[in-house]
């Protein structure tokens, strides 16, 4: 049977076998949550041009320097300069240009004076009754972006300001990895679809849904959601449907009751092992091997077994060949209260986390049963409890899985 493999051991073997995915152009209405595969760099500063930052008048400040309430400065108006559409002229000795916010400060204006602080006096003439600095009002040219600069790094995660900053730099089709294509195949004949009555020692399949559901958040592109019955044949067939794709998920089967069909399965099918048991609780009877280029994962079925091993192991896997960084979801914490485990296996434990002026706190939460499904809807991480510990006490440093949720 072999000893159980440890979970960071078992992550390395799995992250040894991942490359990122090639490159492809997508325009960013389809972009969102892909990640760049090279660096977008500005090839013009932005904002392009020195512009107002307030609706107001482009005066020269020198000739408001003696501005006030009391002796307001007339100044002849003899321009607009509105947004997208700049003034023709320049502002000369004793001339104001109006001008509106994000419009092109004209030539020889060397600040903005904002509407409030002013009056208009007939069609071209204003009262500027405030003397202000030098250069008010005015944003220059490049202060965002300059030319040449990385705006957003290769294997960044598009989200909506990164969209934006792709878009104001002109890049309307970046390079993005392509999403890992996932198979998903449920195992098992007591699972009911949950929308079909339950017969004598039916349950609903509720790995159908989260392991799809996890995939997607983790970049991938779920290609089909498949379910078998605890037969070989029927088993093969599925999980050579599901080898097609990049990564091939199977859910439940994996343990060594006789009705476990999955590993021979795989085996029939030319997978090679890679490991099978990992020291972990909820999760031990996990099985990662690979054929060819794709990945197939083996899950126990247990649902809150089903949800840690695919953090754990599949995730790093799916966030490496969309481009990422599979360390991205590892904080530091403390675990929020003590917590006693055997020995010779590490404990994926399920936790709402707090935030204090010291850090991150891990606090367990009750019931951890890989049974108890509806222990996963209060936590928003994972605390690993190392295989070489009893246990950890209060306040101790503990390494924690971010769940892909918002707290
Ligand atoms: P297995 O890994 O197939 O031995 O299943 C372990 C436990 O998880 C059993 O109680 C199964 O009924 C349950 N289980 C397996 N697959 C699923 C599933 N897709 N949805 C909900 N529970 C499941
Ligand atoms: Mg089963």
């Amino acid at each position: 049977m072999g000893t159980a493999i440890g979970i960071e051991a078992a992550r390395r073997e799995v992250l040894a076998r991942v490359r990122a995915l090639p490159a492809e152009e997508v325009g960013l209405e389809q972009a969102l949550g892909r990640r760049l595969a090279v660096d977008a760099v500005a090839d013009a500063p932005f904002q392009p041009f020195d512009n107002s930052a307030m609706d107001g008048f482009a005066v020269r400040a020198a000739d408001i320097a003696e501005a006030s309430g009391e002796a307001p400065v007339a100044l002849r108006v003899v321009d607009e300069s509105r947004a997208g559409h700049p003034a023709a002229g320049a502002v000369g000795a004793g001339e104001a240009i109006a001008i509106s916010t994000g419009a092109m400060l004209p030539a020889d204006a060397d600040t903005v004076v904002r509407v409030e602080d002013t009056e208009r006096d007939g069609a071209d003439r204003v009262l500027v009754r405030a003397a202000v600095a030098l250069g008010a009002n005015v944003r220059r040219a490049g202060e965002d972006i300059v030319a040449g600069e990385t705006v957003v790094r290769a294997g960044a995660e598009l989200g909506p300001a990164e969209l934006g900053a792709l878009a104001t730099i002109g890049l309307a089709a970046p390079l993005v990895h392509r999403r890992p294509r996932v198979a998903v195949v449920t195992s098992g004949d007591e699972l009911t679809p949950p929308d079909r009555p339950l017969g004598p020692g039916g349950i609903r399949n509720s790995n159908s849904h989260t392991v799809p559901a996890l995939a997607q958040l983790a970049g991938a592109e779920v290609v089909s959601v498949d379910w078998t019955p605890d037969e070989p044949a029927a088993t093969r067939e599925a999980l050579g449907r599901a080898l097609e794709a990049d990564v091939a998920i199977v859910c439940g089967g994996v343990s060594v009751g006789p009705h476990d069909h999955v590993k021979g399965a795989l085996a029939d099918l030319g997978a090679e092992q890679v490991f099978w048991r990992v020291a972990l609780r909820p999760g031990g009877p996990t099985w990662f091997g690979t054929r060819g280029e794709a990945l197939a994962f083996g899950l126990p079925g247990n649902p809150v077994s089903v949800m840690v091993t695919f953090l754990l192991f599949v995730r790093p896997a799916l966030l490496a060949m969309a481009g990422g960084d599979p360390a991205a979801r590892r904080v530091a914490a403390r675990l929020g209260a003590a917590f006693a485990k055997p020995h010779d296996r590490a404990e994926a434990v399920r936790c709402r986390l707090e935030l204090d002026d010291r850090g991150w706190i891990a606090r367990p939460l009750p019931r951890q049963g890989s049974h108890v499904l509806t222990s996963m809807l209060a936590a928003d991480c994972l605390a690993l409890v190392p295989a070489e510990r009893d246990g950890l006490a209060a306040g101790e440093a503990v390494s924690v899985e971010l769940l892909d949720r918002a707290t």
